[in-house]
């Protein structure tokens, strides 16, 4: 029989476990949740306040995590931590830690490999496999946090799309808010997108507050197709689901330019890009711009582009009153920048 994985259950779920499937009392369930998340106890033998024979009935009905961390590697260039764990069906996911952020943040993976393909990415040249279970996304930053200690930040942009993987990834977001759990604020918390427009409007009508960044990369529909392989929704359709989201979430969501040399980082590209954004009347209040250097992947010829081809794409950005930044990578010597997550 499958085992449940607590990691992947909200309060509300492990109380209807405790009260519905093992008729224990209602309080047992905070004793198990404070075991698990603020004692970071995984072993249930251990819950010492529990009986003998709810103890032994736990053991073989849950389980806490299914993930075995298998390798982990440290930047010499930053510290930046990759970890790399093998699932229960044994495929390997990855997660990284930045502690050169002004907060210590992990930055998670949502599926094995990604069916959108992006031709940058290396996540996208995987074939896919499946979405992570929402135990295995939290999984990720429980270890982690077990390693290093307080967590005070969450990317969701590892490998896969987070919006193709909806349930389990909001599922994930109520676990790390919840006070009795990880208790994080829904500002430290990042869902990075390529832009699936129906559950970005989803995502907002939740009501969890937590950021988004979209992944823009092109200012023209034409060229995204080529770069963004298999994703049907338009640029302005994007742009106005994060304006939306913005609206509703009252904090501003993040463009993400991924600037591939001589693709789409000339000075023409950042003028046709405020060109499309100045469609949006009120997109400067809603909207703050990272432009990401492209990190090299194996077996791929893009360039990256020059430091001043980048000041300059920044300058036509700010100058026409863009709020923009450019993102410095973390830990490109041991393959955990953005896009260099494999399998
Ligand atoms: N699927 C989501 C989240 C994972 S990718 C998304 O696409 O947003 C996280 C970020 O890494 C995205 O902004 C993506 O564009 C960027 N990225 C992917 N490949 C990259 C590369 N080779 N160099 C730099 N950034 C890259
Ligand atoms: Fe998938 Fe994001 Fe990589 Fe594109 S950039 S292939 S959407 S993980």
């Amino acid at each position: 029989m499958q085992k449940i994985d607590l990691l992947g259950c909200t309060k509300e779920e492990i109380k209807d476990f405790v009260t519905v499937k093992l008729k224990e009392k209602e309080y047992r369930t905070k004793q198990i949740v404070h075991w698990i998340y603020k004692k970071r106890v995984t072993d249930i033998i251990n819950f010492t306040d529990l009986p003998a024979g709810l103890r032994d009935k736990l053991t073989h009905l849950v389980q806490i995590g299914s993930l075995q961390l298998i390798s982990k590697e440290i930047s010499q260039l930053d510290g930046t931590t990759r970890y790399n764990f093998k699932t229960q069906d044994n495929y390997i996911v990855s997660c990284v830690y930045i502690p050169k952020l002004e907060r210590k943040v992990v930055c998670i993976s949502t599926q094995i490999g990604c069916s959108v393909g992006c031709v940058f990415c290396h996540s996208g040249k995987m074939y896919f496999v499946r979405n992570l279970t929402t135990g295995e996304i939290v999984e990720q930053v429980y270890a982690v946090r077990k390693d290093v200690g307080e967590i005070n930040g969450i990317l969701y942009m590892g490998m896969g799309e987070p919006l193709l993987n909806y349930d389990n990834v909001v599922k994930s977001i109520k676990i790390f808010l919840d006070t009795d759990m990880f208790a994080m604020s829904k500002r430290r918390i990042t869902v990075s997108t390529v832009g699936v427009v129906p559950n970005i409007y989803r995502l907002a009508d939740e009501k969890l507050g937590v950021k988004l960044a979209i992944s823009l990369h092109s200012y023209n529909d034409e060229q995204r197709k080529w770069l963004v392989k298999r994703l049907k929704f338009k640029l302005n359709e994007i742009l106005e689901a994060g304006v939306y989201y913005a609206e509703v979430t009252k904090t501003k969501f993040t463009i993400e330019y991924v600037l591939i040399g001589e693709i789409n980082d000339s000075e023409e590209h950042a003028k046709f890009l405020v060109k499309l954004l100045d469609k949006l009347p009120k997109i400067r209040k809603f909207v703050k711009i990272n432009l990401i250097p492209y990190n090299t992947i194996p077996e791929e010829k893009f360039i990256q582009s020059k430091l001043d081809t980048i000041e300059k794409f920044k300058q036509i950005l700010v100058t026409n009153g863009y709020l923009t930044f450019i993102r410095k990578p973390y830990g490109n010597d041991i393959n955990a920048a953005c896009g260099q997550l494999g399998f």
